[in-house]
């Protein structure tokens, strides 16, 4: 086609959003990247209530972002070997997110559903998890297809199946005024797609 030229220029930005990816933003850029944006609001960074702001921020992030210095792999690392075939279920697990569309706070609960195959994991180690996940810039989407993913690579179990409901701030915040709307989403693998297991799972959760 023609219109090569237009495709190229197209591309670079892309791969400057690559390397931008990569560079490592220290804590003072950070800090001071905030101050423009509270500038940018229409607000002066150097009144006395917001000196302290960027800082809490960031402060906050360490919390609210925690799970990009966690991998699944190493929550899940220990099991127990043995010969429970039962569903093994933890239900209404808390988390709290951030929507990666608007940067604003996601939150409600999570249930995990797993068919063992000869090996079971702590607890615990469910609800790890989600924070590993969760933890992160997310869309709810995403969340319940990673925690059912990394759960079928690491366990290898006959199926999963994570269910997550949530209230949205984006949502409820933007003048679209739905407050009590609760997004559904799951993520079903292996076994949990015949319908009596996912019946089973579901009769759990209720
Ligand atoms: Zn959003």
């Amino acid at each position: 086609m023609p219109k090569t030229g237009k495709t190229t220029s197209k591309r670079a930005p892309k791969r400057a959003t690559a390397q931008n990816a990569k560079r490592k933003i220290t804590e003072v850029q950070a800090l001071e990247n905030i101050r423009e944006l509270l500038a940018y609001i229409g607000d002066d960074p150097s009144r006395e209530g917001l000196l302290e702001t960027p800082k809490r921020i960031v402060k906050s992030w360490d919390k609210l972002f925690g799970g990009y210095k966690q991998r699944p792999q190493d929550v899940l690392k220990t099991f127990v070997e043995g010969s429970c075939e039962e569903m093994v279920v933890l239900k209404d697990i808390e988390f709290y997110s951030t929507c990666e569309h608007h940067l604003q706070p996601f939150f409600g609960t999570i249930s995990i559903g797993y068919l063992p195959n000869g090996r079971v994991l702590g607890i615990s180690k469910l609800a790890r998890l989600v924070e590993v996940f969760a933890r992160r810039l997310q869309i709810q989407e995403k969340l319940v297809a990673q925690i059912a993913d990394s759960l079928m690579e690491t366990l290898h179990p006959h199926g999963v199946m994570v269910v997550c409901k949530a209230k949205h701030m984006c949502i409820s915040s933007r003048g679209i005024e739905k407050h009590n709307a609760v997004m559904v989403t799951s993520a079903i693998r292996g076994a949990f797609k015949k319908l009596e297991v996912r019946s089973e799972f579901l009769e759990m959760i209720k």
